[in-house]
């Protein structure tokens, strides 16, 4: 561990502008080893998530939230009760009876790794329906290549089943605590321009949901779709927002096991927006950490060789491990100052020096499962696609968890993620480094969170999927405990989240964004009224939708809440000052380089120092 930042400080010190200053790099340097030390040694335990469904009572009076704790609004979301089917009967009976009393039902899941308030039902008279116990596998083939599931089924799970018998996904999320239905409802992906593309629910041939029935179907009708048999249904299914009803079970066509060559390199991003378009053509499972403020990218070049290709490379990504709570504490801590004391230098030093040590340490790659002996790293596709230590179940009292875990003082964070058609990428990248020329250190608080992560997805059948080839960008930042406390830079950020969104008319992640992402979305979706057909059809009361799922789908009501700070969150776009934080100098501007943008900056000038309060 201390050759790896012994290597990445010196790496750094080539990299890191000096005005960073040397005590930057020592106080990153002690911290980045207690970082080390708890992800590399104590990789083995973890403190599991809790369960997002909390009640008071039993299985009675009850919240959800998401696996951060904290949905966008901070609003808490309400139901009477909670029900965990085990069978599909169970499942059946339970919206038969739901529906026949006429009340609102979502889908919950074993996580709820949705950041956007999807598991929410309107009120607190409704019903959530965990997927929790719906984890079984219903049937392998290996002859077919197909494995049916339940929905609660998680994406490590259907790896491993699959990998029994001798069948690979092809392309999944690089994070294994999602669920079947999980990724169904929100459209989740990894990174390839290549076959099907990189989406699972691209991979689905048959889903079975349970949807509310009239009295003579006995309140629940139970329905098998396919592409051959029901070709709207199931292109409307395939990526649902949990308004069609409940997926019961998932069939996946598969492909015999393969392995994967990986390779890092970090190159400068001089070139970036012309290797951006064509570098997924190259290879299959491409993909891009941008280091904006670094002028640099790591490119991952990974491709599919024989299943007889010798290797035994295991991907075990570091920021999914376990991490010790004591060192989550002090870097949160260590980040809050950083805003409070407007430390541009400091977040710019560690964000140099984590990604070095990314880099240095390959992600977490190793090539036999404990060391990492060079490039390439050859392994099987159930090994190498996805991962998530973390999540690992040895209770530890939490002296470890996952990085994001709200029990502890962890991280927290806005993430903001959106596909930007590969026609328009260069263009997106060139704004963006316009924005970087006007100030280099705007975008440090990206890569202190690992950097952009760019991963390749293509247009799908599915009515609510992507609508072209397209590079998905994924941005993670600094968010304050105190709603109203602006952040260093935040203008930069904005700006990058309207340029994308409503110059490029970039699509938003459905289980990710601030609420601005989804102003007018459905517009951006050519197949939304067929959509919204099916979805009448299945549930013409709208048992299965909530305010915010009829926000979305634009049948009624706005995503933005405006009140004085909105945009601090986004849970607005700016138009007047008040949106942003007056009193501590941030203030409603247009963008820099997008004028259409509106973006609360901080007024030069003015020269307040934020208050402590968070
Ligand atoms: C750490 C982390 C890593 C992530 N990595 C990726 C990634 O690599 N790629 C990516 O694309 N996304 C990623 N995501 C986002 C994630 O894919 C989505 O938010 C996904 O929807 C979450 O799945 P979940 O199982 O937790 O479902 P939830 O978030 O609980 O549910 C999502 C939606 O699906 C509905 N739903 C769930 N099950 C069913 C069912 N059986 N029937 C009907 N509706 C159902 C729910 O009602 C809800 O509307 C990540 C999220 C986190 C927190």
């Amino acid at each position: 561990i201390r050759n790896t930042i012994e290597k990445t400080t010196s790496l750094m010190s080539f990299t890191s502008s000096p005005s960073y200053g040397s005590q930057n790099v020592a106080f990153w340097r002690t911290l980045l080893l207690l970082h080390c030390i708890s992800t590399l040694v104590l990789i083995t335990i973890s403190t599991p998530p809790e369960d997002p469904v909390k009640c008071a009572s039993g299985n009675t009076n009850c919240t959800v939230t998401n696996s951060y704790g904290t949905f966008p609004d901070r609003s808490t979301c309400g139901a009477a009760n909670v029900a965990y089917p085990t069978t599909e009967a169970e499942l059946v009976s339970i919206v038969a009876a739901a529906t026949k009393a006429g009340r609102k039902m979502r889908v919950t899941t074993r996580y709820s790794h949705s950041i956007t308030k999807l598991a929410c039902t309107d009120g607190n008279e409704g019903l959530f329906i965990s997927t929790k116990f719906l984890n079984h596998t219903v049937q392998a083939d290996a002859e077919a290549m197909t494995l049916t599931v339940e929905s609660g089924v998680t994406l490590r799970q259907l790896i491993a089943e699959a990998a029994k018998v001798g069948l690979a996904l092809p392309y999944a999320p690089y994070w294994w605590g999602l669920t079947v239905g999980g990724m169904m409802g929100t459209g989740a992906h990894g990174s390839s321009l290549w076959g099907n593309g990189s989406a699972v629910h691209d991979y689905v041939t048959e889903i079975k949901m349970v949807s509310p029935g009239s009295s003579n179907e006995g309140f629940a009708k139970v329905r098998v779709l396919s592409e051959a048999t029901t070709p709207n249904e199931f292109n409307a299914a395939k990526v649902s927002l949990g308004v069609l009803g409940v997926i019961s079970q998932v069939t996946f066509k598969l492909q015999p096991m393969f392995k994967r060559s990986v390779r890092y390199v970090m190159r400068n991003d001089s070139d970036f927006g012309d290797q951006a378009v064509t570098f997924g053509k190259k290879h299959e499972f491409a993909d891009f950490i941008w280091l904006p403020s670094q002028g640099k990218v790591v490119y991952r070049m990974d491709d599919r060789v024989p299943v007889n290709t010798s290797g035994n490379g295991l991907f075990d990504f570091l920021p999914f491990r376990s991490q010790l709570s004591v060192a989550l504490a002090i870097i949160r801590s260590s980040e809050e100052t950083q805003e409070t004391f407007r430390d541009a230098n400091g977040k710019c030093a560690g964000a140099t020096l984590i990604s070095s040590t990314l880099f240095a340490t390959a992600f977490g790659l190793t090539s036999n499962g404990i060391i990492f002996t060079g490039y390439p790293v050859i392994g099987s596709q159930n090994r190498m696609m996805s991962s998530g230590s973390c999540l690992d179940s040895l209770q530890d009292g939490l002296i470890t968890a996952c990085p994001w875990d709200s029990r502890i003082r962890s991280e927290f964070f806005h993430q903001t993620t959106f596909s930007v058609s590969l026609t328009q990428v260069k263009s997106f990248i060139d704004d963006i480094k316009s924005l970087i020329k006007i100030e280099r250190k705007s975008l440090c608080g990206l890569e202190l969170y690992n950097g952009i992560l760019m991963r390749y997805v293509t247009s799908s059948p599915a009515y609510l999927g992507k609508e072209t080839e397209a590079l998905d960008f994924d941005l993670t930042y600094y968010r304050a405990k105190n709603p109203l406390t602006p952040r260093l830079y935040q203008d930069f950020i904005e700006e990058i989240e309207q340029i994308a969104l409503f110059k490029y008319n970039a699509l938003p992640h459905w289980g990710k964004n601030r609420n601005l992402a989804f102003d007018g979305v459905i517009e951006k979706y050519k197949n939304a009224p067929a959509f919204l057909k099916v979805k009448e059809f299945y549930d013409p009361t709208g048992l299965f939708s909530s305010e915010w799922t009829d926000q979305i789908l634009g049948i009624k009501g706005n995503v933005t809440i405006v009140k004085d700070g909105c945009a601090l969150e986004g849970i607005c776009i700016c138009s007047k000052d008040a949106h942003c934080a007056p009193t501590n100098g941030y203030m409603c501007r247009p963008g820099k380089v997008y004028k259409e943008a509106r973006v609360c900056t901080r007024v030069s000038g003015i020269n307040v120092i934020q208050s402590v309060s968070y």
